[in-house]
């Protein structure tokens, strides 16, 4: 039956000027995320926590956290790394990513991420950039985890994974096995305050290159919180039996991170899958028979799409979020077509810089609202304005700003770019949305330059630095266009110096050599005579784009 949840009909929580959530203001824990973390593990102890998908290596809670502690000394024994300093995991989903990032934030140290599928120059900007002072990686990463570190010209520790029986740590590493096992009699420290920033992950924001995005265990614990409340949670932590997700969105960006943390905290079992292979994939579904996964649109289009996933493999699923890109109504009713059985698909919204979640789908609302991001969190407001700033009201398109404890405290040594990132307090996110009458938001189109390739960030800074460097190119500038399956693909136009020409396959070959596979220029080259630009220089982006769906050049 079609029951529509009254409170979302409410007229109390109306404002002029901002809407505040449909549900009432929590209260949220004041502790360092580890504190708050470990409090929900503890019930669960002998339960397993982590296990990899394809060697079926496993920890159980209470591994986590012995191993996770005994790190946190070695690293400040050992290593000798201060309170501060930052760790950089340049690593795929393996289950031994959370051990790292809690035996760091344990010892007092911020954690940064790096996608492991970064060329050595994407690695090192990073590794300058956030002062790293030790990388974690696994042995098969040696190589390029040393040349980025040559790159920075820094002396950085390298700690090692062994990933698979018979491989050995390479000299000049240092193996984490050692660490984990190693009981060092030092004191624990005392638990920094919750307003110290513990993960650092990177964004470009709206606009220019990636920057490192301060959150705070009170950012993190409070967005784990609000996503955790009875009217949005996706599993039931008192239940006897263990619900089993199978994690393939990477952790190292801020959705995975947080939400898998969120789980976990209620006691739920991740498997982890250091990439998206569809044998290995669908093999997981069979095996480990997931209850509730996270995932973004590419992926549901697979498993509804995909003949080699069968109906049953997915017969245990209960819960699917959907966040980081557009999900298309029909693709959702697809999937609900495929499983048969009662599915919460739950779609999200939001960004690095808050943690990630702002907007949510109640559970009572699902499939109620097609195509809708949900309504904003607990405790969260937002705004929803014109170029003025002007708040718009309902059913109104506009800019969405955020203001929220889950949003971040600023960009990492940026002070300008933090500062024009806010306005009032408000965090500008660059989103264009449009919020119903039930206080239902749904995504318009994105205003910011950011490109985003299956969820990833492709920021059009870093592809046109790069392709300026290319010796016949004078100007150039990058732009999303839509694909398929991939959701937008990076497409530049490119100017010519003076009596040059540009030979278009040897600059595709030379952006494919410095950029990971998601940032290439899989969207092509448009040679042109004028970039369009505004009075004061800068590229319209836009009206290439307009250029590009009316034409196709
Ligand atoms: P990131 O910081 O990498 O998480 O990227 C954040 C951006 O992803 C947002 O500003 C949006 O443009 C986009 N995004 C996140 N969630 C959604 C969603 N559910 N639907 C559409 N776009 C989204």
């Amino acid at each position: 039956a079609f029951i529509v949840d009254h409170r979302s009909y409410s007229n109390e929580n109306r404002n002029e000027d901002h809407i505040k959530s449909n549900y009432p203001d929590i209260s949220l824990p004041r502790q360092h995320l580890i504190e708050y973390l470990f409090d929900g593990f503890r019930s669960f102890s002998d339960r397993v926590s982590l296990q990899c998908g394809l060697t079926e290596r496993k920890y159980t809670f209470d591994d986590v956290m012995v191993k996770s502690t005994n790190l946190s000394k070695a690293l400040r024994k050992k290593l000798n790394l201060r309170e501060g300093d930052v760790v950089a995991l340049l690593l795929p989903n393996i289950p031994e990513f959370f051990i790292c990032a809690f035996g760091s934030m344990l010892g007092g140290l911020k954690v940064t991420t790096v996608n492991p599928i970064y060329t050595p120059d994407e690695i090192k900007r990073q590794l300058l950039d956030a002062d790293v002072k030790a990388i974690v990686t696994l042995v098969p990463f040696w190589q390029l985890a040393k040349a980025s570190v040559d790159l920075t010209k820094n002396n950085l520790h390298i700690i090692t994974i062994k990933n698979t029986p018979g491989e050995s740590t390479p000299t000049g590493a240092i193996d984490l096995q050692q660490l984990v096992e190693s009981k060092i009699d030092i004191p624990d420290l005392e638990v920094p305050s919750p307003n110290e920033t513990v993960f650092i992950p990177y964004s470009s924001g709206t606009t220019g290159l990636p920057k490192g995005v301060e959150l705070t265990s009170s950012n993190i614990v409070s967005n784990i919180t609000q996503v955790s409340q009875p009217d949005f949670k996706l599993v039931d932590r008192d239940k006897p039996t263990q619900d089993v997700s199978i994690a393939v969105l990477p952790m190292f960006h801020v959705y995975g991170f947080t939400t898998l943390l969120a789980l976990m905290r209620d006691g739920v079992k991740v498997v982890t899958l250091p990439k998206f292979h569809p044998d290995t994939y669908i093999k997981s579904l069979q095996n480990y028979k997931p209850t509730v996964l996270l995932l973004v649109p590419p992926i549901i289009i697979f498993l509804s799409s995909h003949p080699g996933v069968k109906s049953e493999y997915l017969s245990s699923l209960r819960s699917i979020t959907s966040g980081a890109a557009p999900l298309g109504a029909l693709d959702e009713e697809k999937l609900r077509q495929k499983i048969g059985s009662p599915l919460n698909v739950i779609q999200g919204y939001g960004l690095s810089e808050t943690s990630p979640g702002v907007t949510m789908t109640p559970l009572k609302q699902q499939g109620k609202f097609p195509g809708s991001m949900g309504t904003p969190l607990q405790n969260t407001l937002i705004k929803i304005v014109d170029s003025d700033g002007k708040h718009v009201g309902y059913n109104r398109n506009g800019e969405v700003w955020v203001k929220g404890p889950q949003v971040m405290r600023g960009y990492l040594n940026r002070p300008d770019e933090t500062v024009n990132s806010f306005h009032d307090g408000w965090f500008k996110t660059g989103d264009l949305v449009r919020c119903d009458e039930h206080g239902m938001v749904y995504i318009v189109d994105r205003m910011k330059e950011l490109i985003k390739v299956k969820g990833f960030q492709v920021p059009p800074a870093e592809l046109e630095e790069i392709i300026r460097d290319f010796p016949s190119v004078a100007e150039a500038a990058v732009i999303g266009v839509p694909h398929e399956r991939d959701g937008e693909v990076p497409r530049a136009y490119v100017i010519s110096k003076s009596n040059q020409t540009i030979d278009v396959d040897k600059l595709q070959e030379y952006v494919s050599s410095k950029v990971a596979r998601h940032k290439r220029l899989t969207g092509g080259i448009s040679v042109i005579d004028n970039l369009p630009k505004n009075a004061s220089g800068k590229i319209l982006r836009k009206e290439l784009k307009e250029l590009y769906v009316k034409t196709g050049v």
